[in-house]
This record gives C-alpha cells, sequence and structure tokens, in this order.
C-alpha cells in the first residue's frame, strides 16, 4: 500500500475530537489491516466523548465496525485480502487467572478498541486474526456494526435463562431494550413488557415486538407490571437504563424465581436500596452481564439468518468527516443507532 497515513477522529480529550491525518497502524505478524467501510456509534461513545466513561487520552474512538481486509501479517492462516470481515473489539490476554479459566470477558488484561486501544474511527485499524469473523455474503456490511451489541444482549440473555411462555420486563427501550426485545421474543416469551420514560422510545418497542409499554412517570411501572402479570410479577428483568430508583422500583414486580440482568452502564457512585428479605423469601437472582464470552459468532449467524429487524434501529449516517455530530445526535430521544460510513 503506497498512502502510509489515513483520516481518523482522535479523541484528545472531552469534547476534543479531532479529525487528523495519522499513520496507518503497523500489523503484528498475527494481525490484519482492514479497511473500514462502516462503523456504529453506540451509546458509549457519547460518554466517552462527555467524560463520563474513561478511555485513554489521544485515542482513535469507536469500537463496532467492519470492512474488507487490506494487508495480512505473516503468521496469519485463515484470513485473506479482500475479505469482508467483522471483528470481535475486546481482546482477552489468554494468560491470566480467568482466561485459563475460560472466562475471557473477566481477563484482567482486557483490552478494547476505542478505550484502551485505538479504535474504528478511521480509515483502517489493525485486528488479531483471532477476533477477525468473515461475513456471510448474505449480511449487508450495514448490519455488521450490530453484531457487537447483539453479541453482549445475548450473552444476557443465556445468562438469565430466558424460557418459553416467561414474561419479561426490559428497563428502558433504546437500541439495547430494542435488541432485547427482538431476542427475547425469538426466544419464545409470552409477554414482553418495555418501561421507559420517552412515548418515541417506546413506539419503537411496540414495532419490534414488546406487548405492553408502560411510560414510566415516578414509581408507577412496578404495579402496572404486577397488574399486566396477572398480580404474580415477571420472570425476568433486563434494566438497560442505568436509573437507580428506576431499578429499585422495578424490583418489586420480580415474581418468585425471578432473573434480575443488570446490563445497564451505572455511573460508579450509583448505589440502590435493597429488601434482602424479600430476595430471599422470592428467591430472587439479581446478576450483571456485560460483553460477550465468545458469543460473537452466534450474534453474526443471528442476524444474518434476517431474524432481527436492524434496519428500524438506524436512524443517521453520518461520514467519518461530520462524525463529532454523529456522536451528538446519538443522545437525542428517537435515535437509536447512528452509522458512519466510509465509502
Ligand atoms: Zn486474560
Amino acid at each position: 500500500m503506497k498512502k502510509r497515513t489515513m483520516k481518523a477522529a482522535v479523541l484528545h480529550g472531552k469534547r476534543d475530537l479531532r479529525i487528523e491525518e495519522v499513520p496507518i497502524p503497523d500489523i503484528a505478524p498475527n494481525e490484519v489491516l482492514v479497511e473500514m467501510k462502516i462503523a456504529g456509534i453506540s451509546g458509549i461513545e457519547p460518554q466517552i466523548y462527555e467524560g463520563g466513561y474513561i478511555a485513554r487520552d489521544n485515542i482513535i474512538a469507536g469500537f463496532q465496525a467492519a470492512g474488507i481486509v487490506k494487508e495480512i501479517g505473516n503468521d496469519v492462516e485463515d484470513v485473506a485480502a479482500g475479505m469482508r470481515v467483522g471483528f470481535d473489539p475486546n481482546l482477552h490476554c489468554g494468560h491470566c487467572y480467568y482466561c485459563k479459566r475460560g472466562r475471557t470477558l473477566h481477563c484482567e488484561n482486557l483490552q478494547g478498541y476505542g478505550v484502551h486501544r485505538n479504535g474504528t474511527f478511521a480509515e483502517y485499524f489493525a485486528v488479531p486474526e483471532s477476533n477477525i469473523y468473515r461475513l456471510p455474503d448474505n449480511l449487508p456490511f450495514d448490519y455488521a456494526p450490530f453484531i457487537e451489541h447483539t453479541s453482549c444482549v445475548l450473552h444476557s440473555v443465556e445468562e438469565s435463562r430466558v424460557e418459553i411462555g416467561d414474561t419479561v420486563t426490559i428497563l428502558g427501550a433504546g437500541l439495547v431494550g430494542n435488541l432485547f426485545i427482538q431476542l427475547i421474543k425469538n426466544r419464545g416469551a409470552s409477554k414482553i413488557i418495555a418501561v421507559d420514560i420517552s412515548e418515541k422510545k417506546l413506539q419503537k418497542a411496540k414495532e419490534q415486538g414488546a406487548d405492553y409499554c408502560i411510560l414510566s412517570q415516578g414509581n408507577n411501572a412496578a404495579n402496572k407490571i404486577i397488574e399486566i402479570s396477572g398480580g404474580r410479577g415477571v420472570d425476568v428483568i433486563i434494566d438497560t437504563a442505568g436509573v437507580p430508583c428506576a431499578l429499585e422500583n422495578i424490583i418489586e414486580a420480580a415474581a418468585k424465581g425471578a432473573r434480575v440482568n443488570i446490563f445497564a452502564t451505572y455511573p460508579l457512585e450509583s448505589e440502590i436500596k435493597l429488601n434482602p428479605f424479600k430476595i430471599l423469601e422470592r428467591e430472587i437472582l439479581i446478576q450483571g452481564t456485560y460483553c460477550n464470552p465468545l458469543t460473537f459468532g452466534k450474534a453474526l449467524e443471528m442476524i444474518a439468518s434476517g431474524r432481527i429487524n436492524l434496519r428500524a434501529l438506524i436512524s443517521y449516517e453520518v461520514t467519518l468527516d461530520n462524525i463529532e455530530q454523529g456522536i451528538i445526535k446519538k443522545r437525542d430521544d428517537d435515535i437509536f443507532y447512528v452509522l458512519v460510513r466510509n465509502d
């Protein structure tokens, strides 16, 4: 490749994002160089942009993307130049306590793109072959950035043991809430109840398959959920909202044996009040899940199957040049996912 510099969106600090010409990354023998075709702006980028989620200084932002392989390292075996690929943006070390027990998402040396190492809001990015996934021909580039989110949602659905016939409440009906609704519908839940403070988001949830939508005002949600479930409460509660008082309230609607999954990224100082006797008496399981322990391939297959409607979740598009506008726009009520095009 003759050109050795590329355009990239470099985050120098809080609200200081600059489009710059930087060197194209060198690849290690086990890595491939990917030309970015499409990237996505998720909920975390506005948080990093505003300084609410800590990333390394002077970092190229972004972690959800897909593209075409341009160069391969000497030790790369199964990936070739010209392949359409997506990639798992979490790199685990393979030698720490957790990696050696197969719990790679708890890796003590986990490296995330756009947080610890340079990300995908650039014309090119380097990825180890082990994290590359070939995209099937029938999977459009536009849907590939969703694979990472879907892989994390899939992990949460599995850990929450959503079963056929379960009644499930999803707290928060943004991008992730809507992915949950679709995956849980596919899993065979009998009733899905979406809760949000935004009518626009609830409208989307309804279109995506929620059976009931509750506009949350104060602490009204738990009572309404109990009423909908015939007084019993719900089998599974998924929290994608990240609002402590909303979580406190919604746990009141947990049925006996319910699983409560905390998926939202809460501010570090957040606290909630719990009644331990109710947790004991109802045998409620409260669990957090994040990241994607080797569920990327499953998520890719799920998306390629066409069973999830992603088109409806793409709300806005930008190019690398106006990416800052996209990050700011992502916070709007009616914006679910923002695509970044490089073509
Ligand atoms: Zn490790």
